[in-house]
């Protein structure tokens, strides 16, 4: 093997070119740093990518479809993304949640219709949504903007001590921290609105009964109704391919299918990367790390190059669960037995708050579920350019244990994910929406099953299927994220900043992480050069 080619000189490397990587670049090269992004796979999006894998008519995302996050960032608007090609699309309804009984739990972008569709089942529920938004009016937005800057949010702070009083002071505050299930019970009398907050507190990894699980609930929830589930027009690629092209418009460089295998460590600084064709590339000021932290530490960054206290505290590093994913191209819309009132972009299918509990509490026992929680994407609905007219691009998706024990279903599923655990598992998850759907089955002109290693193989910071770079469990976020600290973008090394989801305020398309680690890295410059 020949030694190392060295390459060019940038004031910073950003690794990996996922929506974090990308956000970052952007911020750096704003600030007139000369940037190279360098990305693993053939393209850039990490797990925002699209695809037309299944069927050359139909676009499908590869990974991640709903916006919310991404919708309510400041630091992604400050981008002006729709001057570089992307256009937001909605669904006619955020959200729907089909029962066993025929009926729909419905999110819809005008609160006062969610409020008209609760109060249909259940006298008082839809006063009791317009006030749980009233409340949110108040502090969501600082709340919001708290969540998606470093910790701790001083600059938001003022403006949720302003609005608090007026959502309820202390009792907002202990709303909050209510796990999901208890929220539901104690602000609603009807099986709605209780689905609406388990289902999306379903997004994230914290158990049902844990505190974090009803902030989550409230968060999505209410995002549902301020900014809705946007899609991008075309594709979720579309997102990440305006942000790389603002970039390279700002005179940055993107390179694909170049791994990066070693971070460059001398005298405790971070000066460079060398990748896997044994190229050496050297920034003068940082290396930005869009990659999952028990990569960086240890495997890009050589442990001897750590210091023990992060080794050690690696070891503890928590993973979310493991997924599978599954797409179809189908012929027609999706027939459910009893169409929804308003057509969803986002569908969830648990048949009531409880067997979604007890979904989630099968994977935390390390059982594959045997009636999984399942999250549903309808593109087309979202999205008419997705496919032709009259069919549908669909996915589901739903958590399986990292490591499994048992199957908790009756197929034996033995949870270690080759094409016959994916295929039989899919059939689980393809049966759920059979039995609300009658004949859809007969609808699917292709299918497509990505487990654990698909997706990994696809990014390699879905480690094991994970899909937020970490739990996002109270023991591992803030200052605990992804291994107690700060809670800030700096890492042990001078020079090196993680702005991938394992760091605050973890996954999601917000690009949070990312921003954090670019104003950190501008910053240190600063103080380096003594500059205000
Ligand atoms: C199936 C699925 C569904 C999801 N659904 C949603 C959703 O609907 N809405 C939402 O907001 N979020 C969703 N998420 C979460 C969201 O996609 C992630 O939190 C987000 O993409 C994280 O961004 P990132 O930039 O930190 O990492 P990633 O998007 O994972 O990107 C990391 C990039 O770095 C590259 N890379 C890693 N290591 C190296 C290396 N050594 N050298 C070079 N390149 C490297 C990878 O190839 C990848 O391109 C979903 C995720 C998955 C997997």
């Amino acid at each position: 093997m020949s030694g190392p080619v060295s390459g060019a000189t940038y004031d910073a490397i950003v690794v990996g070119a996922g929506p974090n990587g990308l956000v970052a670049a952007n911020r750096l090269a704003d600030h007139g740093w000369s940037v190279l992004v360098l990305e693993a796979q053939p393209t850039v999006g990490g797990a925002v990518r699209s695809d037309t894998e299944l069927h050359p008519d139909f676009v499908h995302d590869t990974f991640s479809a709903f916006y919310p996050l991404a919708a309510a960032s400041r630091t992604l608007a400050s981008f002006a993304l729709e001057d570089h090609g992307l256009t937001w699309r909605h669904a006619p309804a955020v959200l729907g949640h089909p029962l066993p009984d025929g009926s729909w739990a419905m999110l819809h972008r005008d609160r006062e219709v969610t409020a008209a569709l609760l109060e249909e089942q259940y006298a008082g529920d839809g006063a009791a949504w317009l006030q749980l938004c009233s409340s949110w009016d108040r502090v969501g937005e600082s709340l919001v903007s708290g969540l998606l800057t470093p910790f701790p949010p001083v600059r938001a702070l003022p403006g949720l001590l302003r609005g608090l009083p007026g959502a309820g002071g202390a009792d907002f505050v202990k709303m909050l921290l209510t796990p999901a299930t208890t929220l539901g019970r104690q602000l609603f009398g009807g099986v709605h609105p209780r689905l609406l907050l388990a289902g999306n507190a379903g997004h994230a990894d914290i158990p049902l009964d844990a505190v974090g699980s009803g902030l989550m609930a409230v968060l999505l929830c209410m995002l549902g109704q301020t900014v809705g589930f946007p899609v991008p027009e075309g594709g979720a690629g579309r997102l990440t391919q305006a942000l790389a092209d603002r970039f390279t418009g700002l005179g940055g460089q993107v390179r694909c299918s170049m791994r990066v295998e070693r971070v460059l460590v001398e005298k405790g600084r971070a000066v460079g990367v060398r990748t896997a064709e044994g190229e050496v590339l050297r920034a003068r000021h940082a290396v930005i790390a869009d990659v999952i932290a028990s990569h960086l530490y240890g495997d890009l960054v050589a442990p001897g190059d750590l210091p023990t206290r992060t080794l050690t505290s690696m070891r503890r590093f928590d993973l979310d669960p493991s997924t599978v994913k599954v797409d179809w191209a189908l012929d027609g819309p999706v027939p459910w037995a009893s169409p929804p009132p308003y057509r969803p972009g986002t569908v969830h299918v648990s048949d009531s708050p409880e067997q979604l509990t007890e979904a989630l509490t099968q994977v935390a026992a390390r059982a594959v579920p045997a009636d999984p929680f399942l999250l549903v994407g309808q593109m087309t609905t979202a999205d008419p350019t997705r496919s032709p007219d009259g069919t549908e691009s669909m996915w589901a998706y739903t958590h399986v244990p990292q490591s499994s024990v048992r199957d908790a279903g009756d197929e034996g599923i033995r949870g270690v994910w080759d094409s016959s655990d994916c295929q039989r598992f899919a059939d689980r998850m393809q049966g759920r929406i059979e039995r609300l759907a009658p004949g859809f089955g007969s609808k699917v002109l292709s299918r497509r099953v990505l487990g654990p290693d698909e997706l990994e193989a696809r990014d390699e910071n879905l480690v094991g299927g994970a899909v937020n770079g970490g739990t996002s469990q109270l023991h591992q976020q803030l200052v605990l994220r992804p291994v107690p600290g700060l809670g800030r973008a700096e890492t042990p090394l001078r020079g090196l900043f993680l702005a991938s989801a394992s760091a605050h305020p973890g996954g999601g398309v917000h690009g949070a992480p990312g921003s954090n680690a670019a104003r950190a890295a501008v910053a240190r410059r600063r103080r380096r050069l003594g500059r205000p």
